[in-house]
């Protein structure tokens, strides 16, 4: 085991776990003599070991503890792995290793050393699943556990949050204090200050959620979205009509376009006055239109539109578009229209992890972005050796010149697979992709097995048997992460293993990864192989150039050009970089947003845990603060103060969120004029967070005079003045619209030039 150590442990870029080895031989030496220990001693000594520094001790008990309470006794690379985290370190060990073991015993490792830990999955399943799973090893090393998920009520989630360890995922957390930043009583603290997070998945949560802000919103009245424009833009014709940038992130309409929008709108002239009412209006119905698609982005289900999580496939359950865009698929669908809302708070992914002072993570992927997590989490990676060698075979990508001529590829392929027995687990990039195939496959007469992100709640149970003699399994990307499949027996393994085919490259290597990595764990046998197409989106996005090559395929359409081949992995790359600009992107503009919420949130809880407001208001409003004093108390006085203070401090926030979401948009304006945008943006937003504390005081002092006080408080709601009835939250790409101000100067462009 050294030597193959020593050669996984020295990947450049990573930092050498090889160190650490040490206490795991450690652990081997002192194994036979924990065995007789009582139960009830395993975690005093563990934390004792722990706490003299003793981590040869501490991994001989962990794996004596893990044995006795999960009957798995820890490999050494998990023990491995659990130090890596207890490091503080990215770890990357494969898909099957045995992460949840491992990452268990290092939230134990944290709380038995006084610590409090939050363990983050990527969903609820997969938090509940683990909270539960490694239950009994927590409870024999007397650490408490627990878990959150979407459906969890307020009070079980304050429970959860109260113990040692909480399994959560990690839109749950953010929410969860996005919440709490707007709780107006002192004690209504949900998620206590952040102590020590381990992360799994930690590539999908640190680099793919990372570009996500999660929003929570507060209900503000019904969102128009006129049917008449879904259906006018419904009329309109791709490329005639109007241009979808290569990206596939944008698109904006032709002077053909505005014409025929015009001609329908009754010949209005959409660019004449100042009134940009309309023409947002248009581009937002263009945008659902165009560029979201029914069962790729979103799916229709009880009469609701649900998103699709793109980096997941998955449905998220409350969550959803900026309301424009929301009101405008809802039209497109045809559906009633929900509730629309302003932003109270968002916060991303990033600035969640980082108020955490210990970080760690483990993932099958993570030296591919192994910069990243340095650049973004000053995070370092370390790589975890498989317990047994990876014997996978990962075939070369089958490249067809057009995708008609993969599909048949595929579908062949499968067949000629099951034939034998083999399980076969095809991986897609879409919803409505995983359906065509299953359609396509149950025509030839093979029954499959569908995993989309229309039956989440079944995928792991189904996921988990893909590995069966004769099984078909059709899933979209990451539907059933983290569930491990087994081989069904002996019989499978001669077969060949679990057999993967991707039926398309994802925008990252690493995704591509991650499926080839659901078979072939623990030393068994597999293969994994892609087959791709000049025509996949990936190609025609970012290679747009690819269409213009010559070259013969061969009469199946497989293409072996050298050149062709290569445009593939040279669109993923340039897909990879695009994301990581994006990801900058929204780092860069919400650092600054990030320390203007710092200092109003600390202002905040000086007025919510003190008497800041009270004391404000005797300084603005002598008089009133007297006279109610004598009529009602002290004491409702301060309360009343507070009440109001945190109600305009709120929507002072809010308001300003939203101006600076359009300055964002205008600043693209600016740059015509040779500004650098990030500048701007930071003038603007640094003057206009200057004016945010004194106008909230002012306001509040306004209200303060007027508003009825009485023994219970400030009657806010009889002085119009109310909080938000329903909160929801949801999770926004960076730039979700595209820029308004790009397309509408795409727009004045057209014009002018015809
Ligand atoms: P990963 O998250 O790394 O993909 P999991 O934590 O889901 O892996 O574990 C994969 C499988 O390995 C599970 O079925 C688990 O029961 C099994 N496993 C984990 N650790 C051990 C161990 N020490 N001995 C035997 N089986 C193990
Ligand atoms: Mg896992």
């Amino acid at each position: 085991m050294r030597e193959r150590i020593r050669r996984f442990l020295q990947r450049p870029g990573t930092v050498d776990l090889g160190p650490l080895r040490v206490h795991v031989v450690r652990a081997n030496e002192l194994e036979p003599s924990v065995r007789d220990l009582a139960d009830a001693d395993l975690g005093a000594r563990a934390r004792e070991a722990r706490s003299r520094g003793d981590l040869g001790e501490f991994c001989a008990l962990m794996r004596e503890g893990a044995r006795r309470a999960l009957g798995l006794r820890p490999y050494d690379v998990q023990l491995l792995g659990m130090l890596g985290l207890m490091d503080g370190r990215v770890v990357e060990m494969a898909t099957g290793e045995g992460k949840t073991l491992a990452g268990a015993m290092a939230a134990a490792g944290y709380a038995l050393n006084g610590r409090r830990v939050h363990v983050m999955s990527v969903n609820d399943y997969l938090a509940r699943r683990d909270a539960e799973w490694m239950g009994p090893l927590f409870e024999l090393l007397d650490v408490s556990v627990g878990w959150v998920g979407q459906g969890s009520s307020p009070e079980e989630r304050r429970q959860a949050y109260s113990r040692d360890v909480t399994y959560a995922p990690v839109s749950e957390i953010g929410f969860d204090v996005l919440r709490d930043r707007l709780r107006t009583e002192a004690d209504r603290r949900v998620v206590p200050e952040p102590d020590v997070v381990v992360i799994d998945e930690a590539d999908s949560v640190l680099v793919d959620e990372a570009r996500v802000p999660l929003v929570l919103a507060g209900a503000a009245g019904v969102g128009a979205a006129d049917p008449a424009l879904a259906e006018i833009v419904r009329s309109l014709r791709a490329r005639r009509d109007y241009e979808i940038d290569d990206e596939g992130r944008a698109v904006h309409l032709t002077s053909e376009g505005i014409a025929a929008v015009e001609r329908a709108l009754g010949g209005v002239d959409l660019y004449a006055g100042g009134d940009n009412g309309v023409i947002s209006a248009v581009n937002v119905a263009l945008h659902a239109h165009a560029l979201l698609k029914r069962d790729v982005d979103y799916i229709v289900r009880d009469g609701k539109v649900q998103l699709v999580n793109e980096s997941r496939g998955r449905v998220a359950r409350l969550q959803r578009w900026p309301d424009g865009l929301m009101a405008a698929v809802e039209a497109k669908e045809a559906l009633v229209q929900t509730e629309s809302g302003e932003i109270l708070d968002s916060i991303t992914v990033q600035a969640l992890i980082s108020k955490y002072p210990t970080k760690s993570g483990m993932t099958g992927t993570a030296v591919a972005v192994a910069e990243q997590l340095r650049e973004f989490y000053g995070l370092e990676v370390g790589v975890v050796p498989p317990n047994k060698p990876c014997v996978r075979a990962d075939e070369p990508d089958r490249l067809y010149a057009t995708r008609g001529d993969k599909e048949n590829a595929v579908v062949a392929e499968i067949v000629k697979a099951h034939a034998t027995g083999r399980p076969v687990l095809v991986g897609t990039l879409d919803v409505a992709e995983s359906e065509r195939l299953a359609m396509r496959l149950r025509a030839s007469g093979l029954s499959c097995v569908v995993l989309n992100a229309k039956n989440d709640a079944e995928e792991a149970k189904v996921v988990a048997e893909a590995g069966a003699h004769g099984a078909i399994t059709v899933s979209t990307q990451m539907a059933g992460r983290g569930t491990d499949i087994k081989l069904g027996g002996e019989e499978v393994a001669r077969l060949g293993g679990l057999y993967v085919i991707g039926t398309g490259r994802f925008a990252s290597s690493r995704l591509d990864d991650q499926l080839r990595g659901r078979s072939g764990r623990q030393g068994d046998p597999g293969t994994s192989v892609f087959f791709t197409s000049l025509e996949d989106a990936l190609v025609t996005s970012y290679a747009p150039d690819a269409a213009r090559m010559s070259f013969t395929p061969d009469e199946d359409g497989l293409v072996t050009d050298k050149r062709a081949r290569w445009t593939v992995d040279h669109a993923q790359r340039v897909a990879e970089g695009a994301n990581l600009e994006i990801h900058r992107n929204t780092w860069r503009y919400n650092k600054l947003i990030e320390l203007q919420r710092g200092v109003l949130l600390e202002h905040r809880d000086a007025v919510l845990h003190g008497d800041a407001a009270l004391r404000e208001m005797t300084v603005r409003c002598p008089a009133r603060v007297e006279e109610l004093t004598a009529s009602v108390g002290e004491e409702a006085v301060a309360r009343a103060a507070r009440q109001v203070a945190l109600f305009h401090l709120d929507r002072c926030w809010a308001e300003h969120l939203a101006f600076l979401a359009d300055l964002r948009e205008g600043i693209h304006l600016r740059v015509l004029g040779r500004q650098n945008p990030l500048d701007e943006f930071h003038k603007a937003a640094v003057a206009a967070f200057a004016e945010l504390l004194p106008e909230a005081t002012a306001r509040t002092a306004e209200t303060f005079e007027t508003v009825e006080v009485t023994a219970e408080g400030a009657a806010l709601a009889d002085a119009g003045l109310r909080r938000p009835t329903a909160t929801w939250t949801y999770l926004v790409q960076d730039n979700p619209f595209g820029t308004e101000a790009d397309r509408l100067l795409r727009g004045l462009k057209n014009r002018v030039l015809s």
